[in-house]
């Protein structure tokens, strides 16, 4: 399951849905100069840009205080020409993260992490959902992957990733397992899974032998190892399994148009094209 083709049509229609609403604007917000951060945020405006989104990137010294950094985030807030508001994690260390995404206005929250956002999730009634999991749900609806019913195991339980695809999977009527550090016997979960999702951030977690035959395998992982780019599931396993993901070159570009369209999504709230619930 390649990420490029399908995250290249989605990216083409938000650019056409980007000519009918007219100007758009996502403001990025990085602190300190951590080199994945800042490949990843080249990335977003590189897409935005190509899509035709005005895209801001606000850049702030590693000694940034929290205050400064809600006080911006509050600027943003009130800013009529800003549709979304990415505060790109992870914070240097003195910053509570939680206290800043809690600051971002959830209907500019292209991330989907604002507690009103997570909750809506929760609930069963999506708004902004973080773009990663949508990127995954997006895959396995193009290639047809049957959820209802199935099971479905989680390794992870991230904020970011693991906790909503759980959500996603669960609404989308599979039956959802979730594993993490604590799990007693990893495999004998993994092997009960018809779509196993994979987002711990270490090489190799998942070996072949631990993939169901027949499966479909997503694997969010992004290693930078002296081999180069490597994901969380060992590249043997694309023999077992019916599907599987690529890294680099899965889940990644879908993130990355999942938050185009989150963009496009929360401009359109702003704009009463459509309504955002109450907070
Ligand atoms: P994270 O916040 O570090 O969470 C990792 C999760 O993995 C935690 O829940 C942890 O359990 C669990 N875990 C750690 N070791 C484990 C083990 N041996 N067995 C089972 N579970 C284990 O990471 P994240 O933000 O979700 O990201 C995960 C990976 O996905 C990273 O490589 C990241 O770079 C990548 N990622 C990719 C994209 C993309 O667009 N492709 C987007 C986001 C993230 P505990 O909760 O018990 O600690």
């Amino acid at each position: 399951m390649e990420g490029p083709p399908l995250a290249g049509r989605i990216r083409a229609e938000v650019a056409e849905e980007v000519r009918d609403l007219g100007r758009l604007r996502l403001v990025t917000v990085q602190v300190g100069d951590d080199p994945g951060s800042t490949i990843y945020l080249r990335r977003k405006h590189e897409a935005a840009e190509e899509a035709g989104i005005a895209s801001d990137d606000r850049k702030l010294p590693e000694e940034t205080s929290e205050q400064d950094l809600v006080s911006l985030v509050a600027e943003l807030n009130g800013d009529d020409d800003v549709d979304g508001i990415l505060v790109q994690l992870p914070l240097p260390e003195k910053i509570d993260e939680a206290r800043v995404i809690r600051a971002i206005d959830p209907v500019k929250d292209v991330d989907g992490f604002h507690p009103f956002n997570a909750g809506q999730l929760y609930l069963g009634r999506p708004t902004l959902v973080p773009a990663t999991p949508l990127g995954i749900m997006a895959l396995l609806a193009e290639h047809r992957i049957r959820l209802e019913g199935v099971e479905a195991v989680v390794v992870g339980r991230s904020d970011i990733v693991g906790k909503p695809i759980a959500h996603l999977l669960l609404q989308a009527n599979a039956t959802v397992q979730i594993c993490h550090s604590r799990t007693v016997d990893l495999p004998r979960h993994t092997l009960e899974a018809d779509v196993l999702v994979v987002a711990v951030g270490s090489p190799e977690v998942v070996t072949q032998d631990m993939v169901k035959v027949g499966s479909t395998v997503v694997d969010v992982g992004i290693n930078r190892t002296e081999e180069g780019l490597v994901g969380d599931v060992a590249p043997e396993a694309a023999d077992i399994a019916a599907f599987i993901t690529p890294v680099p070159g899965g889940v990644g570009p879908m993130t990355i148009a999942m938050l185009l369209r989150n963009t496009v999504k929360a401009a359109r709230y702003r704009r009463g094209l459509l309504a955002f619930p109450g907070v």
